[in-house]
C-alpha cells in the first residue's frame, strides 16, 4: 500500500507540452509559443550540441561518478571536487538531501510562493511542511525563522524565487544561516543564479566556509540551456557531498547530459549572451506591461509575474491563441501569470495575443 506521504500528494503540474497544446486547437507545433518553464529560449551553447551528437558510444554506462564533469565545475567554482554531487537536474539533490535528512514526523521550513518540489518531497516521507507568509512576494526570513523548531531538518531558501522572482542579500542570508540551529541543513537554492547581477547578491559558494551545514544547488536547466538533459548539482562541504552521493543513483546523470555539461561550462561567452538577451526581452515585456497598464513583479530571473484580475480567464484565452505561460493559482498566487522571457519574436506574440485578449474581454 502507498504509504501515507504519497497518498497525501497531488503530482507536480508542469507547463502543458507544446505538443500537446498544438493537437488540441489545432496548429503545427512550431506556431505554439511556450513561455511557462524558464527555459533558456537560446537553446544550449552550440559546444554543447556538439558535443551530444559526437558521443560514441551509446552501449556504455555513463561515468557513474562524473569525474569530467565534476572536475570542470570544480575549476570554474573554484571549490574541490568532492564538494560536488551530480544530479539530474537540480531536483534530483532535493530528493537526496531530504531522504538523507527527514523522517516521519520532522518538519521542513519554505517560504511561501516558493518551488513546489520541497514540500512534495517532504510530504512523501511522511514529513510536515512549515510554510512562512512572504513579505513583498519574498522570503521572510525572521518569518521563515520562527518556525524552526527542534523537529526541523531542512529550511529552504531560494535565491532568486521561482515565481516570484524577488532576491535575497548577503547580509541576510548570513544572519539567518548563523542564527539557526546545528541539527538543521540549508538549500540554497540557486537555479537561476547565472542571471543575476545585483549588487549584494551573493554567490552561495562562498559561504560554505562559514556554514558548513548549508547545500548549494545549482542547474543546466536554465541560463545554460540544457533543461531536456537533466542534469543539476550540489555544492556543499565534503561531508555532506560524501553523505549526499551515498543516496545519489550511479548512472543518475546520463552521458549526453554530461558531456553536454562539460562543455556548456567552457562556454561561458554563451551564458553572457543567454544573460543579455534575458535582459533586452525582459525589458520588452515590462515595457508592454507598463504600456498596458498592468501590474508585475520586478523580477531578476528569466521570469516575469504579471497580475491580472481575471488571470485565469486570460490564460485560458492565451492557450487558445497558442500561447502558453504559467498561472500560479498553484502557488497561492491566483491574480497572476508567470511568463519565462523567451525570444523576441516570441516575447512579441505573447505581448500582441495578451494585448488582443485585454482588449476583447474575454
Ligand atoms: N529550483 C527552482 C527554483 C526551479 O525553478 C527549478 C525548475 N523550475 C528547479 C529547482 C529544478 O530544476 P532542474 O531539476 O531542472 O534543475
Amino acid at each position: 500500500m502507498a504509504s501515507p506521504g504519497a497518498q497525501a500528494l497531488h503530482p507536480y503540474q508542469p507547463g502543458k507540452p507544446a505538443s500537446e497544446l498544438a493537437r488540441e486547437i489545432g496548429l503545427e507545433p512550431g506556431a505554439i509559443v511556450k513561455l511557462a518553464s524558464n527555459e533558456n529560449p537560446l537553446g544550449p551553447s552550440p559546444l554543447a550540441q556538439a558535443a551530444v551528437h559526437e558521443l560514441l558510444a551509446l552501449s556504455r554506462y555513463p561515468d557513474g561518478a562524473g569525474f569530467e564533469l565534476r572536475q570542470t565545475l570544480a575549476e570554474h567554482l573554484q571549490v574541490e571536487p568532492a564538494q560536488l554531487t551530480l544530479g539530474n537536474g537540480s531536483s534530483d539533490l532535493l530528493d537526496f538531501v531530504t531522504r538523507i535528512f527527514v523522517q516521519p514526523g520532522d518538519n521542513i521550513v519554505v517560504s511561501e510562493h516558493a518551488f513546489s518540489l520541497y514540500g512534495l518531497n517532504a510530504t512523501a516521507v511522511g514529513a510536515e511542511v512549515r510554510e512562512a507568509p512572504a513579505k513583498d512576494f519574498g522570503h521572510d526570513l525572521a518569518a521563515m525563522a520562527a518556525l524552526v523548531d527542534e523537529r526541523t531538518r531542512l529550511v529552504f531558501i531560494t535565491n532568486p524565487n521561482n515565481p516570484t522572482g524577488t532576491w535575497l542579500a548577503e547580509d541576510s542570508i548570513r544572519a539567518f544561516l548563523a542564527q539557526l540551529p546545528e541539527h538543521v541543513i540549508a538549500i540554497l537554492d540557486e537555479a537561476y543564479f547565472e542571471y543575476v547581477d545585483q549588487d549584494g547578491y551573493p554567490d552561495g559558494t562562498r559561504l560554505l566556509a562559514d556554514f558548513p551545514r548549508l547545500l548549494v544547488t545549482r542547474t543546466f536547466s536554465k541560463a545554460y540551456g540544457l533543461a531536456a538533459l537533466r542534469v543539476g548539482y550540489g555544492v556543499s562541504s565534503t561531508e555532506l557531498a560524501e553523505l549526499l552521493n551515498r543516496v545519489r543513483p550511479p548512472f543518475n546523470v546520463n552521458a549526453a547530459a554530461q558531456a553536454a555539461a562539460v562543455a556548456a561550462v567552457k562556454d561561458q561567452a554563451h551564458v553572457q549572451r543567454s544573460v543579455s538577451a534575458n535582459r533586452l526581452g525582459m525589458k520588452q515585456l515590462i515595457d508592454a506591461f507598463e504600456q498596458l497598464g498592468l501590474d508585475y513583479l520586478p523580477s531578476v530571473g528569466n521570469f516575469l509575474c504579471v497580475r491580472l484580475d481575471n488571470a485565469k480567464t486570460v490564460n485560458a484565452a492565451l492557450l487558445q491563441r497558442g500561447v502558453i505561460v504559467r498561472a500560479l493559482g498553484g502557488y497561492g498566487m491566483p491574480e497572476y501569470l508567470r511568463i519565462s522571457i523567451g525570444t523576441e519574436a516570441e516575447n512579441k506574440r505573447f505581448i500582441d495575443m495578451l494585448t488582443e485578449v485585454l482588449a476583447q474581454g474575454d
